[in-house]
């Protein structure tokens, strides 16, 4: 498999040859032998990946660095979309910016929100976990352009219409449920390769289930330990491993916090309740500092779309991806304070 970023050389070249090769062919083997594949953000490429064959090529539009909430899709990348015989999304206003060109090339993707059977939580509320209710009496203050800022105004606007957590790719059981889904429409396509998809599939499952195995007895440890994080990315994860998280410092990781609200922060860290504070790698560091600085918590780090546990990948393998997160957690909230 092919992991690309853009159109690789590689895509120019079948784009070119296989028509000829096709026409050379033609009754003898279905024309498609091999499938561009593109996904939305990383997570969803190291969910699927071990699906896919060696000729594959697998493309990821949300680039290593990047938080999904803000971004906006180039016309390069409607142009991929258009070339892609799949395209895979999370289905919520996460990649919500995916809709309107997906439109536009008429391609319908298969949307992890749209699966059957896929566990859905709803955001969290009360206590330290801030929500639309909070923000009405907060200063709008954002380093971000303000380009940016409306679109993640519309994301904001969207989660609370539907109530849902939109990180729905954090929850395992749903990233099974779309290895399925995908796994079945690979065979579809690439029907002379069904039995190879299929034992990519078993093996696949079966090294996710023994990785969920090792975190449980891994996060077992730690799991009344209080923390809180930047922003509410991880519920799916922390609901499956029985996980302590107490609050967010805000809503939308894109706008800093009010001084209201670090100060809310503060006296929490300060009566003893919170072991640990996540930062993520794709936000600015002062907005975990202004709440920490000065107080005795330990300080990890949470990405919710792998890429910096991976660097120099465009995205990590799911397994490897949901065991960094678990060795952050239990580093992080593991009783003996180091300062
Ligand atoms: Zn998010």
């Amino acid at each position: 498999m092919k992991m690309n970023s853009q159109v690789a050389p590689n895509a120019l070249f079948r784009k070119l040859v296989q028509p000829l090769i096709g026409l050379c062919f033609m009754g003898l083997a279905s024309n498609a032998s091999a499938l561009t594949v593109t996904v939305s953000i990383p997570p969803l490429a190291g969910i699927i990946a071990p699906l896919l064959g060696p000729g594959d090529e697998l493309n990821v539009l949300l680039k290593p660095g990047l938080s999904p909430h803000g971004f906006q899709l180039r016309p390069s990348h409607v142009k991929l979309l258009q070339d892609s015989d799949l395209v895979i999304t999370v289905g919520t206003p996460v990649d919500g910016w995916i809709e309107k060109p997906l439109q536009l090339v008429n391609k319908v993707p298969i949307a992890m929100a749209q699966m059957a059977n896929v566990e859905r939580l709803a955001l969290r509320q009360g206590g330290l976990w801030e929500n639309k209710h909070l923000h009405s009496d907060e200063p709008q203050h954002s380093e971000s352009d303000s380009d940016e800022h409306e679109v993640d105004h519309h994301h904001e606007k969207a989660i609370e219409s539907t109530h849902l957590d939109g990180h729905i790719w954090m929850s395992q059981h749903n990233a099974k449920q779309m290895v399925l889904v995908v796994s079945q429409q690979l065979q579809t396509k690439l029907p002379e390769q069904k039995k190879v998809i299929q034992q990519r599939t078993v093996d696949w499952l079966a090294q996710l289930d023994k990785t969920d195995q090792r975190i449980v007895a891994q996060l077992a440890k730690v799991q009344s330990e209080p923390f809180l994080v930047l922003h509410d990315a991880f519920q799916y994860f922390e609901h499956h491993y029985g996980l302590n998280g107490v609050g967010s410092i805000r809503f939308n990781p894109e706008l800093a916090p009010s001084l209201k609200r670090v100060h809310e922060l503060r006296e929490r860290i300060k009566s003893g309740q919170v072991a640990c504070l996540f930062k993520e790698p794709q936000f600015p560091e002062r907005r975990v500092m202004s709440v920490v600085s000065g107080l005795d918590v330990k300080l990890g780090s949470l990405d919710p779309m792998g890429t910096s546990y991976a660097l120099d990948k465009p995205f990590m393998a799911y397994d490897a991806f949901l065991q960094a997160l678990a060795n952050q957690f239990s580093s992080c909230l593991t009783s003996s304070k180091v300062h």
